[in-house]
């Protein structure tokens, strides 16, 4: 008998990479493994295509039935993992994503690398990333080398790049109480926070080959947490992991129907469902506020505003705000009318400015900063392209805008999470 692998492949609503995640441990050139599917409570299509598989008695697959409320509460997959693990038979443990698929050596060439270096606990390859847009397509890619001796492999490694002796799990177990870690606030790392315990213990052995392509897909964790605010900004067209795309309204999120397309289709702001599910839902949008609108056939403009239209007043205050004509929509006169009428939006020659619309950006002395709500907030560059702000800034100083406080600033949270935990990023 040879030595077995175990692999954890956790999957949630990916059905089309799904399948070429589990084929491809089926194209294996090694053959003594076994593979736990953990499905996160995923649709229908899931389900259809693991069953396709259990003929296979190498192959096992447990739903975690998880309640919608609890998903958001632990890092699913570590959760997930480690209701595996107690259940694995192999000598090595390694893990997949649904949206990963490991090349045809790369059982063998782990196992072998172990089988020449007896005292390796930890061996981990090369892997390409692939990042692809909503269609499936490659846009990029770039590869994650392994070509030194980890001591530290956490934020070099990925999640599908490593095989570990099974034998390391009872003493991680020993000392940390759990195998991986699945807190909530290591969603986007919580490999990285397991390979630090196992590197307590041994560091991580090179494969210099590429053994697995990853597919970063728009709305990846990764790709969602990157740059995101603490809040998500007013006014934003936002959607997690479903197809389903809501408006920000004043912290509750109103489901957009078919009529918004044109608004929302290339500035959706894919955030973490975590995020998302924090934000109550509200009733369908009817005219999304920050937008410009007039009645056919007449020449006022008005910006919608907290449910209200302000009239902008002249040419010159609709230039200084930085709208543009084609972004202003026509809708019905009785629409139109319906909504109550806000303060006109005007520009003062003195400089000043007063009652400015709202979600604008501006240049203050150099800095960023949104005005929202009656606030100036500073604001980084990153967070005003995650957000698609993406008219010129209206250039101002301190003096112009002295009558608005200034508010809790728009900055890229994750970063100061990572770097809380005391662990050196190269
Ligand atoms: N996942 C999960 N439950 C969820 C969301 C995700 O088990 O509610 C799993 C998913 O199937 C994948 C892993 O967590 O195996 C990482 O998710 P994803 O690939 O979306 O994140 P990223 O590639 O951005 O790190
Ligand atoms: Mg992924």
């Amino acid at each position: 008998m040879g030595e077995k692998v175990s692999i954890i492949l956790t999957s949630y609503n990916k059905p089309a990479y799904l399948q070429k995640a589990i084929e491809s441990v089926i194209k294996q050139t090694y053959d003594l493994w076994e593979l736990f599917i953990m499905d996160d409570h995923s649709n229908e299509e899931i389900t259809a295509v693991v069953h396709k598989y259990l003929h296979d008695p190498r192959i096992r697959y447990e739903n975690s039935f998880v309640d919608p409320a609890a998903r958001f509460k632990t890092t699913r997959y570590a959760t997930l993992i480690n209701t595996a693990l107690p259940f694995t038979s192999g000598d090595y443990i390694s893990y997949l994503t649904d949206d990963t698929v490991y090349h045809p050596e790369r059982l063998s060439r782990m196992v072998q690398m172990f089988s020449h270096n007896p005292e390796a606990q930890a061996v981990y390859s090369k892997q390409k990333v692939v990042q692809v847009n909503e269609r499936g397509e490659e846009i990029s890619h770039f590869y994650r080398n392994a070509n030194e001796v980890l001591h530290q492999a956490a934020f070099q490694v990925d999640h599908c790049s490593v095989m570990h002796r099974r034998s390391l799990l009872d003493r991680i177990h020993h000392i940390y109480g759990s195998y991986w870690d699945d807190d909530m606030k290591h969603w986007n790392h919580g490999d990285s926070i397991f390979w630090d315990r196992i590197n307590n213990f041994a560091p991580f052995l090179p494969i210099n080959e590429v053994l697995d392509t990853t597919y970063k897909t728009p709305d990846s964790f990764q790709n969602a947490y990157r740059f995101l605010p603490a809040d998500l900004i007013d006014g934003s067209f936002v959607k997690g992991s479903g197809q389903n795309v809501y408006f920000i309204d004043q912290g509750v999120r109103h489901p957009v129907g078919e009529r918004w397309d044109s608004l929302y289709l290339n500035r959706t702001v894919a955030v973490p469902d975590p995020y998302l599910f924090q934000y109550k839902i509200g009733n369908i949008l009817k005219i999304p506020n920050y937008i410009l609108v007039k009645e056919a056939g007449h020449p006022a403009i008005f910006y919608i505003e907290a449910g209200k239209k302000r009239r902008i007043l002249g040419q010159y205050a609709f230039q200084f705000y930085q709208f543009k004509r084609k972004e202003i929509l026509t809708i019905e006169k009785e629409e139109l009318e319906a909504l109550p009428e806000g303060l006109p939006i005007t520009r003062e020659r003195s400089g000043l400015i007063e009652n400015p619309p709202g979600r604008r950006l501006y240049f203050i002395e150099r800095e960023p900063f949104l005005f929202l709500n009656g606030v100036f907030h500073p604001i980084r560059e990153q967070v005003v392209r995650k957000f698609f702000l993406h008219h010129k800034p209206i250039s101002a100083s301190f003096r112009n805008i002295q009558q608005f406080p200034i508010g809790k600033p728009f900055y890229p949270v994750y970063d100061e999470i990572i770097k809380n935990l005391n662990i050196a990023i190269e």
